[in-house]
């Protein structure tokens, strides 16, 4: 009798034991690092409770130019997991893993989109460029989500219940989002539906909703436009009386002011493309981001 009831005392402290280990691994949370502020966010969503995320480069920052610090290579070393967006956006991500000496599994959230190629002209010649910005279309945003669940899942097989459930309640936002997008855009009257922005980051956007954009800068702003390409983008925008210019969240608004003072034409808002705003701004989530977008493009086109 004494002998089974200590059997049941000691299965009641493996119990406890059992427990208390589910708990601290709980406690302690999944290290995600997201390489910019918008990546960030839709990991946060997916992640929900589990998961910390940590963004390289912060709101209003430039990810094709940017200078990693020594915290992001102690931020790499810390993660358990590391999401970039891929199609050539994070050039300097490739030395800062090797710099960091990350072992945290790499996932390329834009993995199985279709990528948008652009012909570029340069000072020796063409050079055909992978336009990195699919999270302007919110379809290719849903398959970032997608990804994102998925490399969560592969580190922490635990939460794939949590994960799924998580990208699934995100994604009916992200179809509401769609569709809110595409009625803003149909609120345009079709030949109104032309932009300059500063640098080409709403190719995506314009393909899936219908809309032209229009750049001085190419898909990446490490080059800076040259006289010829202003000169040239003057002339379109008086040819095809282009409404309005936009400034970018992340590029300096002196070219765009020029442009639209010679060319008559307004200046329409600044546009979220490559980073969220701070938090408490305009755009401090993803879906903050598109609707803030839309706004500005109704606002500035919509007789
Ligand atoms: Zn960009």
């Amino acid at each position: 009798m004494i002998a089974r009831r200590r059997f049941l005392l000691a299965g009641a402290a493996v119990l406890a034991a059992g427990q208390a280990k589910a708990e601290n691994t709980r406690q302690s949370k999944i290290k995600a690092v997201a390489s910019f502020s918008i990546l960030g966010d839709l990991v946060r969503n997916v992640g929900g409770d589990r998961v910390e995320v940590e963004n390289l480069v912060g709101p209003n920052g430039d990810v094709h130019v940017y200078s990693p610090t020594p915290g992001d290579a102690r931020k790499l070393a810390a993660a358990n997991v590391v999401f970039v967006n891929g199609l050539g956006l994070e050039g300097w991500m490739t030395r800062l893993v090797v710099a960091s000496n990350a072992k945290a599994p790499v996932v390329v959230v834009s993995k199985g989109i279709t990528p948008r190629r652009m012909e570029e002209e340069e000072k020796f010649g063409h050079r055909i460029a992978i336009d990195p910005h699919a999270w302007q279309s919110v379809a290719d945003a849903k398959s970032y989500v997608a990804n994102i669940r998925d490399g969560l899942i592969a580190v922490d097989p635990a939460g794939k219940a949590t994960y799924g459930a998580n990208a699934d309640a995100y994604l009916v936002k992200l179809d509401e989002l769609e569709n809110e997008v595409r009625v803003a855009i149909a609120s345009i009257p079709a030949d109104r539906r032309k932009i300059i922005t500063t640098h080409d980051a709403f190719g995506y956007f314009g393909a899936a909703y219908g809309m032209a954009f229009i750049a001085p800068e190419g898909v990446s702003t490490e080059a800076e436009p040259s006289a010829k390409d202003v000169a040239r983008i003057i002339i379109q925008i008086k040819k095809q009386k282009i409404p309005a210019v936009f400034l970018e969240n992340t590029s300096d608004p002196r070219l765009m002011d020029q442009i639209a003072h010679e060319t008559g034409a307004s200046i329409g808002g600044t546009l979220y493309s490559d980073a969220l705003s701070e938090p408490g701004g305009p755009a401090a989530t993803y879906i903050e981001m598109m609707r803030h977008n839309i706004r500005q493009f109704t606002k500035a086109l919509v007789g």
